[in-house]
């Protein structure tokens, strides 16, 4: 089997696990888990977002977070969604160094919502990106729904094509592919990371996997033998569809990690200490979490229980 020897896994629980809870964790509790995440091992975290508080409540302390959690390792990076110019203005002034901004693949659901195509919206990105250069932030890109939507069902290779070459086009050359919706499926999966990976090979990836309909560990398997090797997982996989109420949420880490640690294949995560903190958030948020690993435990620790 074709597959890497390393994988970056970024965890995104902070931000896309927290913004669908009720409870809203205190800037405390959320400071001690980015601590416990950075601990861990993770090489990538995603803290939060810089959207208007009054549309995302759980993530307004995001500058907060930034301003307190000071120093961090060398090698680890932290990041922010953004929605527009002003969430670069204030990752300069929290101190983020990395920003990411979206868009749907969806062409009814961009012109219906936002009265544009993927590709205008795109384009209207050259003000984030001229600012983040200006204030030496990395700024990367995410295309939610590049598989199928909600909407229309399969999305079109030559639609992703067009919004790939509108993010390349205003300098953004690292991007996501989102499944955000759940609906991807592996060997689409396989045939878009490779067809992407072969037109655009000035470009970096990462896979963004939803497990609502189960199929996203069958999806990561598929995305590394196309050669990708940049994952993004939420701890006790946290997080929702807003498009499907009480559907399971981001693949989660635990589950991840210990499928690449029985494959031999490396992501310098400590998976113990990832469950160790969905369990405290677990407690914190007052509900169970989804997460095969966090319910059953490591493989590896079998043998040592059965010899209790
Ligand atoms: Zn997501």
């Amino acid at each position: 089997m074709n597959l890497p020897e390393k994988v970056f896994i970024c965890e995104v629980g902070l931000r896309d696990g927290l913004q669908n809870e009720k409870v809203m964790l205190s800037t405390d509790d959320k400071l001690e888990i980015l601590r416990g995440f950075i601990d861990a091992g993770f090489p990538v975290i995603e803290v939060g977002s810089f959207m208007h508080p009054k549309k995302v409540p759980q993530m307004a302390d995001t500058d907060e977070l930034f301003k307190r959690i000071g120093e961090i390792p060398a090698g680890v990076e932290l990041r922010a969604l953004i929605p527009n110019v002003r969430g670069v203005q204030r990752a300069v002034e929290c101190g983020c160094k990395k920003v990411k901004l979206n868009v749907s693949a969806s062409r009814m659901h961009n012109l219906k919502n936002l009265n544009r195509t993927p590709e205008e919206s795109v384009a209207g990105f050259a003000d984030c990106v001229k600012a983040a250069q200006e204030n030496n932030i990395e700024i990367s890109g995410s295309i939610s729904m590049p598989f199928a939507s909600p909407w229309e069902g399969r999305t079109p290779i030559e639609d992703v094509d067009a919004i790939i070459e509108a993010y390349l086009k205003v300098g953004i050359n690292e991007i996501s592919l989102s499944d955000a919706s759940g609906q991807a499926v592996p060997n689409q999966v396989y045939d878009l990371c490779k067809h992407v990976r072969e037109k655009y090979n000035d470009a970096s990836w990462w896979l963004h996997f939803h497990n609502t309909r189960g199929a996203a560990i069958a999806n990561i398997l598929a995305a590394m033998q196309a050669g990708m090797t940049r994952f993004d997982a939420s701890f006790g996989g946290l997080g929702g569809c807003p498009f499907v109420p009480g559907a399971a949420g981001n693949v989660s880490t635990e589950d991840v990690i210990n499928m690449l640690d029985e494959m031999g294949i490396y992501t310098g995560v400590d998976v113990l200490k990832v469950m160790a903190l969905s369990r405290k958030v677990s407690e914190l948020l007052g509900h169970g979490l989804d997460s095969y690993v966090l319910r059953a435990g490591r493989s590896k620790d079998l043998i040592a229980s059965q010899a209790e």
